[in-house]
């Protein structure tokens, strides 16, 4: 991938002159949020600039060991300190989002901030409310675009393990550990290049995904045992999941993330979905297969986006009004979800 070169150029003055640079990311940040905003706080921190990262809520525990995660200010717990860092920034780095409203309890701050705002980013149609937009839609995760567009400004000689560990973190994480929008030797080349800077893959990957709670993998089970209904006829499978379910298993942030990916991994299924009930709303967590765009599903529907086959929404419905407006819309989408099936006798799929 070439990023544009204004681009790159306007990246490589903004990193190498010294700033008050502030770095946010999305609600409910995830592994690339995260690892891409810690992974620009090192590089920052590296050459000397004042640098802080500020969410908008805290970071599920799987991700608490990732370095110098403490010291990102989380708004929800720190508003104050949060304001002071939005006004008294020079320049703000957006990660891995599209729209201000992603960073939801900020939102209406981050908008009218006086900083230059940078978005890196790679969810397609980003709004055009940012000062300089790189937004390359097929790269895995925000944390390889980092790392891109680090080596194209020729500032990637010099990544730290810690840094490295983060990227890592974003990508592998964004892949579903390397098994979907991977498809490019890009991203694999960035990853030996991590390697090379000294990150443990296999600790990684233990740190991140073998830190299940008993309750996390009991809840698991529930949404496989209890919670789970397949449709074959729309090769759609879902789950919903009610607050007294998430009360019964000791809901932990981040306890559902990954749920969705096992009614997806049934066959003939190319349309997942999970519906968890929160206090205000139904959140959807949406993934599919193929050509079937969950994004436009979650826009033109339930008010979302994100990717093409991955993508997340609300609904201000109750679960049974939600659930029987998504069983309705299956209907309009039938074509198009036969269309996607994978016929397992027919190699010329992997060729498409
Ligand atoms: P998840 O299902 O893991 O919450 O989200 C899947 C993808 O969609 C992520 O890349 C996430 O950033 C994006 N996404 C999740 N929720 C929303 C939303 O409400 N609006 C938009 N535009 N993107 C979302
Ligand atoms: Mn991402």
């Amino acid at each position: 991938m070439n990023l544009l070169t204004n681009s790159v150029k306007y990246f490589r003055k903004l990193v190498s002159e010294p700033a008050q640079v502030l770095i946010v990311t999305h609600y409910n940040p995830d592994g690339d949020a995260i690892g891409s905003s810690l992974a620009l706080y090192h590089y920052l921190k590296l050459i000397g600039h004042k640098v802080n990262v500020l969410i908008p809520n805290d970071i599920p525990s799987f991700l608490k060991w990732m370095p110098e995660s403490e010291q990102m200010a989380i708004y929800q717990t720190d508003t104050e300190a949060g304001n002071k860092l939005i006004t008294g920034a020079e320049v703000i780095f957006c990660m891995d989002f599209n729209s201000t409203s992603r960073v939801k309890y900020f939102s209406d701050q981050l908008a009218s901030a006086s900083a230059t705002k940078i978005l890196i980013d790679h969810h397609l149609q980003p709004e055009k409310e940012f000062d300089l937009i790189i937004s390359v839609t097929e790269v895995s995760s925000t944390s390889e675009l980092l790392f891109a567009l680090l080596d194209q400004a020729g500032l990637a000689g010099n990544i730290s393990t810690e840094m490295a560990e983060c990227l890592f973190v974003g990508m592998m994480t964004d892949t579903g550990s390397y098994s979907y929008a991977c498809n490019r030797p890009e991203t694999f080349l960035i990853t030996a290049r991590l390697i090379d800077a000294g990150i443990n893959v296999e600790k990684i990957h233990q740190l991140v995904y073998d830190t299940y709670s008993e309750s996390r993998m009991r809840l698991l089970g529930h949404c496989l045992g209890r919670r789970l209904k397949v449709l074959p006829e729309y090769s759609t499978a879902y789950i919903w999941l009610t607050k007294a379910d998430l009360e019964k298993y000791e809901y932990q942030p981040g306890d559902t993330e990954g749920v969705v990916n096992y009614a997806l991994s049934i066959e003939n299924i190319s349309l997942a979905a999970l519906f968890t009930e929160r206090d205000d709303r139904i959140r959807l967590s949406l993934r599919s297969k193929g050509d079937f765009s969950v994004n436009e599903l979650a826009r033109n529907h339930f008010n979302g986006g994100g990717h093409r086959n991955a993508a997340g929404a609300d609904s201000f419905d109750s679960m049974d009004v939600t659930l029987q407006k998504f069983e309705t819309l299956l209907q309009q989408y039938k074509p198009a979800l036969k269309h996607n099936m994978v016929n397992p006798n027919n190699r010329e799929f992997l060729y498409e």
